[in-house]
Formats: structure tokens, sequence, C-alpha cells
């Protein structure tokens, strides 16, 4: 049973704890401006602090308004985002963006309950918002959050279970402090990315380290409650490094699915059987003449639902043929690496220029 005195200094030691220790100088601090704080909120989803920072930065050099945003190509809006994995969220952004323009003459809403109709914009993401842009008194509820409150309170609810869920949130919104709310929020953020790690959790350091129940209980390694994980399922796919003289074939692939709106290689279902080299070779006749056609080392690559064997295979045309499919583009290497792709298309791409064709 947690003491309500506990509850009450927790936002107090914790927002103390911020203000002398925390994080004060990330690039999207300081600010009240909405745009930055959303921008910053979504990179920030799945990706760590150190690898948004130059997508941020550069990001915003580009478009420096929500006007800019709205106003771009959702080509070039992936462009700025690719690397950083997760795409739809680049392709809510944008959405997010023109909606913003559209409904509210550009002006970024700050409530919670506004925000959390945008695309993209969740909950917790609607929170910060809120919070950051404007002082507004709402909780955040991510992995970082989830993990300190667990340990602090000793609190055996699991996130992926819809009542526990609901119980996690209703315990958070309790705690919000009346006043500095940015850097108890901001609190939580820190001490869960900086101190109250997943595994090796530095206590030592923390201001809780007297309180904290799953220290006193000796039960930090078992909580926060962790889902079970199943398997993850395993696709497999040929992708075709196809190469005229010194041009690749590239495919856009579809705006909804998996890579949606970002260019990507030509892929070839494997047949059971027959020896992949053969089948991607038979595949490739449909851009040309095939003058060799060489498997690469395949590796996997892993999205949040499953993972992908990616078969690699070399195809050099002797003779493309005239016409492509609408989504089918021929473009140099570095015209290629210039454009929206996926982290593993681009690694494909960039190891493609030791081919004897470019010679
Ligand atoms: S005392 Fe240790 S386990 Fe408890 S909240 Fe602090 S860092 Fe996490």
């Amino acid at each position: 049973m947690v003491q309500s005195r506990f509850l009450q200094e927790f936002a107090q030691t914790l927002t103390a704890w911020q203000e002398q220790h925390g994080r004060h100088d990330l690039p999207w601090q300081n600010t009240r401006d909405a745009y930055r704080i959303w921008l910053s909120e979504i990179m920030l989803q799945q990706t760590q602090v150190s690898t948004v920072i130059p997508y941020y930065q550069r990001f915003l050099e580009r478009f420096p308004t929500i006007t800019d945003l709205a106003a771009a190509g959702l080509d070039e809006v992936l462009q700025y985002w690719s690397g950083l994995g997760y795409y739809s969220r680049a392709r809510n952004l944008h959405k997010c963006a023109q909606a913003i323009v559209s409904e509210y003459r550009g002006f970024f809403p700050t409530k919670q309950e506004l925000l959390e109709t945008l695309p993209g914009i969740g909950r917790s993401t609607a929170a910060a918002i809120a919070v950051f842009s404007a002082g507004g008194k709402a909780a955040i509820m991510d992995g970082n959050v989830v993990r300190v409150l667990s340990r602090v309170f000793a609190l055996t609810d699991s996130i992926a279970d819809p009542a526990g869920k609901k119980r996690l949130w209703h315990f958070a919104e309790s705690l919000l402090p009346d006043t500095r709310i940015e850097s108890y929020t901001q609190g939580l953020m820190d001490l869960g990315a900086t101190v109250c790690t997943r595994s090796n959790p530095r206590c030592h350091l923390c201001p809780f380290e007297d309180t904290c129940k799953a220290r006193q209980e000796n039960r930090i390694a078992e909580l926060p409650v962790k889902k079970t994980k199943k398997p993850l399922p395993l696709r497999e796919t040929i992708m075709l490094i196809v190469m005229a003289g010194n041009c690749i074939l590239l495919e856009k692939r579809p705006d909804k699915g998996i890579w949606g709106g970002l260019y990507s290689l030509p892929e070839c279902p494997i047949i059971t059987g027959e020896p992949v080299g053969q089948t991607a070779g038979q595949y490739a006749k449909a851009f040309g003449t095939v003058d060799s056609c060489e498997p690469l080392m395949p590796f996997t690559h892993t999205f949040t639902h499953f993972r992908l064997n990616i078969m690699p295979c070399t195809v050099i045309l002797g003779n493309p043929s005239g016409t492509l499919a609408g989504n089918r583009i021929w473009r140099t290497k570095e015209e290629a690496l210039s454009l929206g792709l996926p982290t593993p298309v681009r690694k494909l791409i960039e190891s493609a220029g030791n081919q004897d064709c470019l010679s």
C-alpha cells in the first residue's frame, strides 16, 4: 500500500532533482514552440536522443515552420526522415502539418483534447506537447515512465494489459503536481533515460534511492512487469539490385504498409527448391537482357511485428527494356542515395558501388 505522503512528495522530489540534475540543453528544450516540441516528441518515439538530434536539426533547417512542412511534398519529408525508421511517423507528421494549416490556420493547438484528434498524436504525445508548450496539467506515459513508476511504487500492472494500462494512466494522473509541471514531466523522462535504466539502474544517483519500493524489496529486475514476448514471424524476400550501366532500378512502395512511400528495390518471391539466383534471373528478364545474376549474403531486418530475411541479388542488364511500370525509375547511385530509402535498401545501394558495370 503506497502511503499518501510518499505520493505527495514524489512530484516534489522529482521536480527538485530534475531542476538540479536533469537535462536542460537538448535542442528541443527551452522553447514554447509547439511545432518544435511536437517534432521532437514524434522523432523520439522508439528512437534514442543521440540518434534524433542530427535528424531534428536537419529537419528544422529545411522545414523551419509548420507551414513549410505542410507545403512540402511527402517524398521530400520521407527523404529527411530516411534512416530514422517507423516511416508511418513521417507520413502522419506531414498529414498533421497539413491538418493544422487547414483547420487551425497554421497555429498549433496546445490543449491535450485537441491535440489527440490530430494524425499521429496519441495521448502521451498530446500530453507532452500540452505540458511543454503551455504548462498544461497532463500525464505522459512511455516506456521510461512506466519503468520509473513501476519501480518506485512497486506497481505490478502491465502496460500490455488494457486494464493494467488504464490503472497506470490513472495512477500517473493522480501524481501530477499543480506547479512546475514542465520540470516534473521532464524529470520522469530524464530519470528513466539516464538513471533508472532498463538494466543496471544507477540507484546511487536516484532521488528515490532510500524510498524506492523495488529497491527496498529487491525486485528491480522484475519490474516493470514484462509482457511475454512471442517470437516474431519470419518472412523472406529476394531483393534485386538491378543495374544497367551506372544506373540502379528503384521501385516506389505503395503509400500504405511497410516502408510506405519510400523508394526501394524490386522484389520477387522465393520459389521453394529453386536457387535464388535462378529465380531472380528469371524475374529480372522483365527489365531487359540479363548479363549476369549473382546472389549476395542474405541478412535479416527486424520490424515491430515480423523479421524479414532479405536475400539480395545483383543483376546486371546488358540491354534494359524501354518500358517501365509507373512506380519504377532508373537512377544513378548518387541520385538514388539522395532519396528517401529504408535503411537496409540504402546499405545495399551503397555497397553496389564496386560492381563491374559501373566502371
Ligand atoms: S532507486 Fe533505482 S530502481 Fe528505484 S527508481 Fe531509483 S534508479 Fe530506479
